[in-house]
């Protein structure tokens, strides 16, 4: 078993104060995979006075000494890719495939833009060309709580971690009890780098003790944190009282509107959205809105690609789903798939309990409801597993007004060929994030959400700028 105790301290891997441990469990076996330490109040002040000593020099150091730390932190980064797709593959069941190209890939593209904006952003600039004594300063905000989950590791880590080195600020990096692995590897990478010491930090452990500690502290400036809504509010009321800087990257649910005149392939394409990562994405359209008129023959089309869907061992090769991260998410899955039966939507696809062959492992068989109205608790909450509510319109008015009808508003999917439509519709919907026609959106496209999907944006320009208070001054000497 693999000995992960250590937390990364002040520039070196250091015995916690904490001797209490949390099991890391293998979601395809439910084999306990190493054991890590939950920090204590002790483990988070040495963590956090490392980086508030650290960020007087870091916070003033020249942007030409970051960028080569970057550069040399996106090579290691990448040597190291077999490693963070095994680690992936084991702490939260992603199949290998997908872990390495999609999951391992993310946290690549990542480096490299914040890279290509650092080197083209101005920290000092001009206020505007008639008053050449008013100065506008951009200046890192601090000392950083780094909050994540386990659904995209590698990816929520370098959407946080990276900026903050960018930007000049120092950090503490709590990453997900249930997925460390692969946060640990990229420690390992920055102590390699050999960034001043105290600059990152890592601290392991769970919410309610080392996430709970880190975002009351004192000397926190500014908490970056990705995860459930519940955990958001939490940290904002924690937060709120020293007014802390907070951006916050909360849940979804997601709809894709689908008209008659979609592109051939958009409902295929819309189910495997909605199933990819085993349904554990926040941007995941897990309500398909269906026109009328092409209702009955989408539900057979979801049906014959979702009965199609293998579920297997993440560590096969192919592009089948995995199991969903724990018991308590398995848990949590099957109780909301059995309500959608309560509440009287039709099943089409899938149900309770693991697909046919799997006994060991959080396994969830893919599942479709179809007549599914949007006040029911599966259109409503965030199932984070591989489960599809299908939802009929009538008209372009109606689909708005039911993609709308939701506490979340993070990214929302438009599929049809009419141009104007779809960008009219695009402009009416209450969401951080709108795909049309599965365009995708870029690497750099500021993510995040309205409403109680949280607050700011990650990736690119603005990632970078979450990072960084803006100070004007007049009297500017030139
Ligand atoms: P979670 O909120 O349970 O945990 C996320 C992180 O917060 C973990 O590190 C956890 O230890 C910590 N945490 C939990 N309670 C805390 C508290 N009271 N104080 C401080 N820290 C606390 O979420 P999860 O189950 O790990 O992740 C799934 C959730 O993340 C889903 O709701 C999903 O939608 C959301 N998510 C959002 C985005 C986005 O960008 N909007 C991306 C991925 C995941």
């Amino acid at each position: 078993m693999l000995n992960k105790k250590n937390f990364y301290i002040n520039g070196k891997w250091v015995k916690p104060d904490s001797e209490k441990e949390i099991k890391v469990i293998n979601p395809a076996n439910e084999d306990v995979c190493t054991l890590i330490t939950l920090g204590n109040k002790k483990d988070i002040d040495t963590a956090v006075s490392a980086a508030k000593e650290a960020f007087k020099l870091w916070g003033y150091s020249p942007k030409e000494e970051r960028i080569d730390y970057l550069e040399k932190l996106y090579t290691l980064y990448k040597q190291r890719w077999d490693d963070f797709t095994n680690a992936i593959v084991l702490e939260m069941g992603a199949p290998k495939e997908f872990a390495s190209k999609l999951q391992v890939g993310a946290g690549a593209a990542h480096i490299k833009s914040f890279i290509k904006y650092l080197k083209e952003f101005n920290f000092d600039k001009p206020l505007n060309d008639h008053l050449a004594n008013q100065r506008i300063i951009y200046e890192p905000k601090g000392v950083c709580a780094l909050i994540t989950p386990w659904n995209w590791p590698m990816n929520q880590v370098c959407l946080k971690v990276i900026p903050a080195l960018a930007s000049g600020c120092t950090m503490v990096l709590k990453p997900s009890e249930i997925a460390p692995l692969s946060s640990m590897i990229l420690a390992e990478i920055i102590d390699e780098v050999r960034f001043p010491k105290g600059v990152f930090n890592l601290v392991n452990g769970d919410g309610a003790t080392t996430g709970e500690a880190l975002s009351r502290h004192s000397d926190i400036d500014m908490i970056s944190f990705t995860g459930s809504t519940r955990a958001g509010a939490l940290i904002s009321q924690n937060a709120a009282k020293d007014f802390k800087r907070i951006s916050l990257e909360l849940g979804g649910k997601g709809a894709n509107i689908i008209f008659k005149d979609a592109k051939p392939d958009a409902v295929e394409k819309g189910a495997s959205r909605c199933f990819k990562n085993s349904g554990q994405s926040c941007n995941a359209p897990t309500r398909m809105l269906v026109e009328k008129t092409i209702y009955n023959e989408t539900i057979e089309r979801v049906k014959k690609f979702t009965l199609n869907l293998k579920v297997d061992h993440p560590s096969k090769e192919g592009n089948h789903i995995g199991p969903v991260v724990s018991d308590q998410q398995f848990k949590k899955v099957q109780i909301l798939i059995q309500k959608g039966l309560d509440e009287g939507a039709k099943l089409i696809a899938g149900g309770t309990g693991k697909p046919e062959g799997f006994q060991k492992g959080y396994y969830v068989k893919p599942t479709v409801f179809a007549d599914v109205n949007n006040k029911m608790e599966i259109a409503r909450t965030e199932i984070f597993g591989p489960v599809l509510s299908i939802i009929p319109f009538e008209d372009e008015e109606e689909a708005i007004e039911i993609a709308n009808d939701s506490d979340y508003g993070l990214a929302n999917y438009i599929q049809t060929q009419d141009k104007e439509k779809a960008n009219r519709i695009a402009r009416k919907l209450r969401s951080g994030m709108v795909d049309i026609n599965g365009a995708g959106l870029a690497v750099d496209s500021p993510f995040g959400g309205f409403k109680h999907s949280g607050i700011g944006r990650e990736a690119g320009k603005e990632g970078l700028l979450e990072f960084l208070e803006v100070k004007s001054v007049g009297g500017w000497a030139n």
